[in-house]
């Protein structure tokens, strides 16, 4: 019981005591629909019978009730269908929609380290194609599958009232077609299981198709990565293939079978009972029609318990990724008291390995840190620790006095502004992507911000101006465009420390220039971090970090870790040297 009542909370989404109302109304509803059965059952007893004996008056007062019987049904059924049908539907979208916003409220919350244990694939498949299954399973099989069952009890009873013998020769063959339905289910389980993987590998390989096939024409890799697309799609189609003639196909065919043997059994039986005169004509004719009327939806029925595995498994995924922990929030979160950042022993790792040791560091306020290394030395890691993308394994992050970990996300995030490199815009206006970093700013404030970011000209240069639509993922813009307009959104947002990853690539000189100019504005007065990928952007830095595998190798400005004559040094000699190559 306990499992049923927790396989039926999740397959409400948790609306259990709405959508038992709900479901109440539907089976009120089909209880009206019925009564025309039973009103035709009826008419061969109050009619048929006394007609057939000759002499008998038509009894009127009986018909009569009858038509009044239908014409109440007609009546209450307009009131219950608009209770059941649209109230139903009605409150169950709406559940699925709560539901939806709430998933979307709660993904916000993850970890990053959660989004990048799980692809983009994954995830999709659950939002559209796991909430479809349990919306259609919640309005439309659960409510047949009540349907159905009640319009069996009933007519078990009334078929009884006629008589017994036949009503367990319609009935007796429904347990022997349920192995085929069992059946059916092991088999969808399996063939299901393959299914989904296929359509995940699909659905990822899609979106990683589109996304990078600007890299793969650029290469000429476009074909040759179609074709393990084309592979993916292949596997998902057999999939589908199998699903239908391995699981659906012969097992419905084998229950269908059982089920006209039924029909046979009933017209045996009936004819025996008829000659030995123990059955009216008139039941036996009644009997063979709603013999037909009852084995239809046990059809049905059999093809929802075959499908009850995939739904429950939707239903899973969804409350597993419900149950996923944030990172934990505070009760009360502090307020930090400015915004000097400490590092004090912290180590961490993605997973197992580590990947930070031991990094005691202190970003003072106002002032400018660079962080320098080889690649894969652990510098972005930092500042993802300082936004608390994650959380350290060991020792303490601080922002302003308090541990992050004691701070509101939303608090410690209002005080970070980040400027990556690889900068993603949504598909929306551009003044709509500026204003992503505060969104109650007025027009003046999105222009001044665009003006400081140096991006008002080529804005204005557009067909539509700040109002032009930018493309997916910023398809339309240049990549130095781009980066202005994220620094427009970090200016607007005017938060006191900036997190700052200097482009690798270099851009063409007029682009440099005008995104130097842009930092400058951005970074004044600020706490700032920034990830130097060429010392000569941050020899001026007030502190710059050095660092190795994972480790704080050296700290001082420019001209003291000249003198130390340690790894910076060599690294500055080096670029310095890289610096008068050209090519002729
Ligand atoms: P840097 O910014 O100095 O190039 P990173 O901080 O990005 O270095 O990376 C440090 C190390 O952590 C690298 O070995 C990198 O492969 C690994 N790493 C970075 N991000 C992840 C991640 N999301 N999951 C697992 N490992 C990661």
């Amino acid at each position: 019981m306990k499992g049923f009542s927790e396989w039926f909370h999740t397959m409400t989404l948790g609306q259990t005591k709405k959508y038992i109302r709900l479901l109440l109304w539907c089976l009120l509803d089909s209880f009206v629909v019925s009564i025309p059965y039973a009103v035709m059952v009826l008419a061969v007893y109050v009619l048929l019978i006394p007609m057939s004996s000759p002499g008998l008056q038509l009894p009127l007062d009986r018909i009569w009730m009858l038509v009044g019987i239908l014409a109440a049904q007609f009546i209450s059924y307009l009131f219950v269908r608009k209770k059941s049908y649209l109230d139903f539907c009605i409150g169950f979208v709406g559940t699925t929609k709560t539901s939806r916003i709430e998933m979307g409220e709660h993904l916000r919350k993850l970890s990053m380290g959660f989004f990048s244990s799980r692809d983009a694939g994954d995830l999709s498949t659950v939002l559209l194609r796991d909430y479809s299954e349990i919306e259609n399973f919640a309005q439309q099989i659960l409510p047949q599958v009540a349907t159905i069952l009640i319009r069996f009890s009933l007519a078990i009873v009334v078929l009884s009232a006629f008589d017994v013998r036949m009503m367990l020769a319609v009935f007796i063959v429904i347990p022997l077609a349920l192995p085929f339905a069992l059946i059916s289910m092991k088999r969808m389980e399996k063939e299901g299981e393959l299914l989904q993987t296929s359509q995940q590998e699909a659905a990822a390989g899609i979106l990683e198709y589109v996304g990078g096939i600007r890299t793969l024409k650029a290469f000429h890799m476009a074909g040759e990565h179609f074709e393990t697309l084309k592979d993916t799609l292949n596997r998902q189609r057999q999939a589908s293939v199998n699903i239908e003639t391995k699981a659906a196909a012969p097992v419905s065919m084998l229950g269908r079978f059982v089920l006209n043997c039924g029909i046979g059994l009933v017209m045996a039986v009936g004819a025996f009972l008829m000659l030995k005169g123990q059955l009216p004509v008139f039941y036996y004719i009644a009997f063979l029609l709603l013999t037909l009327t009852i084995y239809d939806p046990v059809l049905s029925l059999f093809t929802f318990i075959a499908d009850l595995t995939r739904t429950t498994r939707s239903g899973r995924r969804i409350r597993a990724l419900l149950e996923e922990k944030p990172l934990p929030e505070p009760e009360k979160g502090e307020i930090p008291l400015g915004t000097e950042i400490v590092f004090k022993d912290v180590s961490f790792g993605y997973g197992d390995k580590e990947i930070l040791h031991h990094v005691n560091l202190t970003f003072p306020e106002k002032s400018v840190t660079a962080l320098v290394g080889p690649s894969g030395s652990g510098k972005s890691t930092i500042t993802r620790l300082i936004a608390r993308f994650w959380d350290a394994n060991s020792g303490e992050v601080s922002f302003g006095g308090i541990p992050v970990r004691e701070m509101s996300s939303e608090e410690l995030l209002k005080n970070i502004s980040m400027v990556f490199q690889d900068v993603y815009l949504f598909q929306d206006t551009i003044e709509g992507n500026i204003r992503m970093g505060r969104s109650n700013a007025t027009h003046e404030e999105v222009v001044e911000a665009a003006k400081k970011a140096a991006c008002h000209d080529f804005i204005m240069s557009l067909p539509e101006g700040y109002a032009t639509m930018v493309g997916e993922g910023g398809s339309t813009l240049s990549g130095g465009e781009k980066q202005r307009i994220s620094i427009a959104r970090a200016l607007l947002k005017d938060a006191p420390v900036i997190l700052l990853d200097e482009a690798t690539s270099s851009l063409d000189p007029e682009n440099e220039v005008l995104i130097q100019q842009a930092i400058s504005a951005l970074v004044e007065d600020k706490t700032v971090i920034v990830i130097a990928h060429r010392l000569q952007s941050v020899c001026n830095a007030d502190q710059i970090v050095v660092l190795d595998g994972g480790r704080v190798t050296e700290t001082g400005t420019h001209e003291q870790l000249l003198t130390k004559n340690g790894v910076y040094a060599k690294l500055w000699s080096e670029q310095n040297h890289a610096g008068s190559w050209r090519i002729k």
